[in-house]
């Protein structure tokens, strides 16, 4: 059963180390978070999961890594600063903002609009809020120095698409492929880490032939959803939505979204957009650079459309520690169990001494030597082996190795599995090949 309460799943990512409130010790920064020692790993594992599927094992895909801050030109080309807006409405007695989209409906008693805080029907009009953060580049706070920080890591693509195009010789249909940092300045942030100020994506502009453009969108919607599955998250718990015309991005000719089932209901992952030649053709025009593709054999001179799936990688992290987070019971005890994918969980394996004894230590250091150079592993020999097993349960860990007195005596370590908890004995030297086996079979 995935976790239906989000205070288990805070209280988890706190008291395990997966995700801290930030600037804790000063009182916390508003919805601002910290990825502890198991979380930044996870984080790190959801990301590889992604480049792995959308960059390594494709050839039409290449990646990139392009910077945070950007020059207003990029975002007056991309319609960000005239149009990445929430209607933003003021309560002018408890002076909580809200999205104006976010309010509840008219309350038929009085035909108004209520602030959902204290009730009050004194808000003021909607107004447009740019959810971009402006700064200064340089040490002058004029003008001619204004940056933004990247809302979106999309418009890094664009503007290196001809960079890319000159130096990999890659033709449409291609991809290029990116992981990293947004920031937006949300109105209301919340629900844990679903929306915040500062969050990771992972976004992907396919470039196709303006024709191909439907084609490849359904290719992505499906190949996306698929991507979610695959790691662990039952069909059940996700769907399709396709957007409503009005809800549609200013570049986007269709959307649709893969949403999870969170605690609160259906909630965005990923966001799957036609963006047509809408991003290519603003920039050619904006810079003057001419962004089209020329097709040497046919002669064919065009701007390639854009399929875009857009993935949260921090929000993902999220569900898949909800999807995951089971409780059940073993010889009589109720454990909490992290079902995490064993591709995603922060320890592929905990190396575990029976006893704190000495006699152990050497051959427990050595098996821990050994697994090192191939994954990331645990070390515990506090408390008693049961105490243990539900420790690395709790945090996901697929694979336990118990070093006992018996391996002194025939080099074999006990492997326990975290979801059936059934025990294989192994030889120490086929051990690395059991446990990558292990991985490689997921
Ligand atoms: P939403 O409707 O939830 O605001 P969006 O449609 O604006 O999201 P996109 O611009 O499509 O989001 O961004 C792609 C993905 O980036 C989203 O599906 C989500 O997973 C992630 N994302 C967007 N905004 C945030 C945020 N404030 N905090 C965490 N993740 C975010």
């Amino acid at each position: 059963m995935p976790a239906t309460d989000m205070d288990q799943v805070v209280t988890l990512c706190k008291n395990r180390g997966f995700i801290y409130q930030s600037a804790e010790i000063y009182g916390g920064f508003r919805s601002t978070y910290d990825y502890g020692p198991l979380g930044v790993q996870l984080l790190r594992n959801v990301k590889d999961a992604w480049w792995r599927s959308m960059v390594q094992l494709r050839d039409d895909v290449v990646g990139l890594d392009a910077a945070i801050l950007g020059p207003p030109a990029v975002w007056k080309a991309s319609g960000h600063l005239d149009t990445f807006t929430d209607p933003l409405v003021d309560c002018r007695s408890c002076k909580e903002r809200w999205r104006a989209d976010h309010l509840p409906e008219p309350d038929p008693k009085d035909a108004k609009v209520h602030c959902p805080n204290c009730g009050s029907t004194d808000l003021t009009d909607a107004r447009a809020f740019n959810l971009m953060f402006k700064t200064h580049a340089g040490p002058v706070e004029d003008d001619s120095t204004v940056a933004y920080l990247r809302p979106e890591t999309a418009q890094g693509m664009f503007i290196n698409f001809k960079n890319v195009i000159q130096t990999t010789r890659k033709k449409p249909p291609f991809g290029i492929a990116q992981v990293g940092k947004s920031f937006r300045n949300e109105i209301t942030p919340g629900n844990f880490v679903f929306r915040t100020r500062e969050f990771e994506q992972m976004e992907l502009e396919f470039f196709v032939p303006p024709p191909d453009s439907k084609q490849w969108f359904e290719y992505w919607v499906a190949e996306r959803f698929a991507w979610y599955v695959g790691l662990g998250i039952p069909e059940a718990m996700l769907r399709i939505r396709p957007h409503e015309q009005e809800e549609l991005s200013h570049y986007s000719a269709g959307t649709s979204d893969v949403e999870f089932m969170f605690p609160w209901g259906w909630g965005e992952l990923e966001g799957i957009a036609q963006r047509t030649d809408f991003d290519l053709t603003a920039h050619a025009k904006a810079s003057g650079e001419s962004l089209d593709w020329f097709d040497q054999a046919s002669g064919e001179r065009y701007v390639p459309y854009v399929v875009e799936p857009a993935a949260g990688a921090t929000r993902s992290m999220m569900a898949f520690i909800i999807a995951a987070l089971d409780t059940d019971e073993v010889g009589g005890e109720q454990r909490t169990v992290l079902r995490i994918h064993p591709r995603l969980a922060p320890y592929k394996a905990a190396v575990l001494p029976l006893s704190k004894k000495d006699t152990l230590t050497p051959t427990a250091r050595e098996v821990l030597g050994l697994l090192q150079p191939h994954v990331m592993c645990d070390y515990d020999e506090t408390q008693s082996i049961g105490r243990r097993y539900r420790r690395q349960d709790e945090i996901g860990t697929p694979w336990c190795v118990t070093v006992d007195f018996e391996t002194l005596e025939d080099r074999a370590v006990t492997v326990r599995d975290r979801d059936a908890t059934t025990q294989v004995r192994v030889p120490i030297d086929g051990l690395v090949a059991h446990i990558m086996g292990n991985l490689a079979a997921y």
